[in-house]
């Protein structure tokens, strides 16, 4: 159990807190009922199925199954451990935290974060020296002057520079008694293949130190200022820094972007730092990747659902790249994007230092949504006659059909039909071939709605939200659980059956006596017997996750917990004994199935004739009882 700050602190702190004032921040809620609900964060969709109970303090995600408390949220959204997150609670509600209770490996874990963000610190605090105080730097300064980087935005973009040499940094930072070891964690040091000792990944550049939205130092960016190679390089992954949820600049631009529900989306450092001195101040840059789903949904967090993304490139083949990789992602992300190329010969940066802002905020106001870019460009390849149109259309037909929104589809097949002058029918026809093709492909990977790209890696989709075939095999003990959960009278009745025990889903069996574990515990502690209905109405649930550690299972407490239903003892005690019977009787089936395999292995024919006279008689019994009940229902229809 991951509990290092007191059970009794824990307990406060969320006791204070108010889940909907902390997810109301970065998800817009709307009341419904006794809950709030909205869109949910953690994958895209269109109707909120987002929940946030304020009675229980949870949340959960009927799209995706993500649930949890309010700690759990932190975590995902903000990808915080959880002490962080019980820091940053009581912290934002003013409740003070001895942190002397974490066990040794927390602690290491926290202090190694801690301590990457602090040695990036310095480091960063190391390179500006080196460009602002030091003789070595004053190239680095003439080649930045001479690409128009004015003072100001040095200063607030904090730039750098590394002089050339194999062990600047390295020295300064082994001075300041930082062990090798930890330094090669932060991507900064990089340990020598043939010898002994370690050597600086960034030599001889100007240095771009990247910063998350806290204004945190996370990692770091270099460019050198000829023609070599790699003419850019980055920081490594590090447990700080994650390249696929990182933008440059966004620390700068998130309030612009709010406010203009638009963000502009380039791919270099001086492209962003040129757009921002020119007062374009809602842009950001990826980072020697491509864009990812989590950065637009990173985005979307700014600019909202109705926001639109601008992706600025230097060359129409830059923008084809882009436009078919980030169909799908703008597709599932519901943002509108545009794709802005510049004219040849031009990037972002170049662009706007002789043509200025006005020309550039003209040339975005023509810019074309992802679709009609690719058949501004395909009519433009393959041009009007007929064997062009046929191949425009054949071009096109793959992107349209990665459209999941119909009406977003139909509306650019229609588009594409004026604009050639054939039939839609026709178009039709080709889009939907390709899209047949393609749910057969995805109904033989198997049930595939929009996971959350972070989960997808870990190969871990089907079992993390508990949405496979099984399901239905457990709706009883589902529901058993969720019994539990919002009708804590039958605990004892469960307790003393041993429903648990024919349970056949190890998840909802262990959940199972997770709560009864956690009755025992509010026994032994201060409640009285006849408060069990707390634990179901106030913030018990909420409570009670603490004790889980797994995800999964948080997972389906959640929405376990959220679907209410109206218990009464006496239906309850009925599912139990009907449960109990069918299992116990299945298992009993089973049971003698195998008594008669052994038997037969071993050639004991007394033992066998026994055991097929008592299946026989089972047989027997279980007919009756399916011709009574079909007497039954003949009378009475
Ligand atoms: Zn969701």
């Amino acid at each position: 159990m991951a509990i290092f700050i007191s059970d009794d602190k824990i307990s406060e702190i969320r006791n204070t807190t108010d889940i909907v004032d902390i997810i109301s921040d970065v998800v817009s809620l709307k009341k419904a009922g006794k809950n709030y609900i909205g869109l949910c964060p953690f994958h895209t969709e269109k109707t909120p199925s987002f929940n946030v109970s304020p009675d229980k303090q949870i949340f959960h995600c009927f799209g995706c199954g993500i649930g949890g408390d309010v700690f759990s949220f932190l975590m995902k959204h903000d990808g915080l451990s959880f002490p962080e997150a019980v820091r940053i609670v009581a912290t934002r509600y003013g409740i003070e935290i001895p942190t002397q209770r974490l066990s040794p490996g927390q602690k290491r874990k926290i202090n190694e974060r801690e301590n990457l963000l602090n040695v990036n610190r310095q480091a960063m605090n190391y390179f500006r020296h080196s460009l602002l105080e030091r003789a070595s730097g004053k190239k680095a300064m003439e080649y930045l002057n001479k690409r128009g980087i004015t003072k100001d935005t040095i200063e607030s973009f904090v730039l750098g520079y590394v002089p050339e040499g194999w062990d600047n940094l390295t020295n300064f930072l082994i001075k300041k008694k930082m062990s090798s070891t930890f330094l090669e964690k932060s991507g900064l040091i990089i340990s020598r293949k043939s010898s002994s000792g370690h050597y600086d990944r960034f030599r001889n550049r100007i240095i771009f130190p990247i910063f998350n939205v806290s204004r945190q130092v996370i990692g770091f960016g270099g460019r050198v200022m000829d023609d070599s190679d790699p003419k850019y390089l980055n920081s490594p992954e590090t447990p700080v820094y994650n390249k696929s949820r990182s933008l440059y600049g966004l620390n700068m631009a998130k309030d612009k972007c709010r406010e203009s529900k638009t963000v502009f989306i380039v791919e270099g450092y001086f492209d962003l730092l040129a757009l921002h001195q020119h007062g374009i101040i809602n842009s950001v840059a990826t980072l020697g990747t491509s864009l990812t789903m989590d950065h637009v949904r990173i985005l979307r967090g700014y600019i909202g659902k109705t926001g639109r993304v601008v992706l600025v490139y230097d060359s129409d083949d830059a923008g084809l790249k882009a436009a078919y990789r980030s169909i799908e992602i703008f597709d599932k992300g519901y943002v509108d994007a545009r794709i802005l190329v510049l004219p040849t010969g031009y990037d972002p940066d170049s662009y706007i230092f002789k043509f200025g802002k006005k020309s550039f905020m003209d040339a975005f106001s023509r810019a074309p949504g992802i679709i009609p870019f690719l058949i501004d460009f395909a009519e433009k390849k393959h041009g009007d006659s007929i064997e062009g149109k046929i191949r425009i259309i054949s071009e096109l037909k793959g992107p349209l059909a990665a459209i999941k929104d119909n009406v977003a589809r139909s509306l650019y097949v229609k588009e594409l039909s004026e604009r050639l002058g054939i039939d839609e029918t026709a178009i039709l026809e080709k889009v939907r071939d390709i899209s047949a093709k393609n749910k057969a492909k995805e109904s033989k990977i198997g049930l595939k709605p929009i996971y959350p790209s972070n989960l997808q890696k870990k190969g871990k989709k089907s079992e993390y939200y508990g949405r496979t075939s099984n399901e239905s095999k457990n709706r009883i003990e589902r529901q058993i659980i969720a019994m539990m959960l919002q009708f804590p009278k039958i605990l004892h009745e469960i307790k003393e059956r041993d429903v648990l025990d024919c349970f056949v889903d190890s998840n909802l069996k262990s959940i199972g006596q997770s709560i009864l574990d956690y009755k025992e515990k509010l026994y032994n502690h201060d409640r009285a017997p006849g408060d069990e209905h707390e634990f179901a109405n106030g913030n018990r649930v909420s409570e009670f996750m603490n004790f889980i550690d797994d995800q999964e299972k948080k997972s389906i407490i959640t929405s376990l917990a959220l679907e209410e239903e109206s218990w009464e003892l006496e239906g309850c005690i009925k599912l139990i004994t009907q449960f109990v019977e069918t299992s116990r009787n299945r298992r009993s089936k089973g049971f003698i199935e195998k008594q008669i395999k052994e038997a037969e292995e071993k050639n004991d024919q007394e033992l066998l004739i026994k055991l097929l006279i008592e299946k026989q008689n089972m047989a027997v019994l279980k007919q009756k009882q399916k011709m009574a009940l079909l007497n039954r229902s003949i009378r009475e229809a």
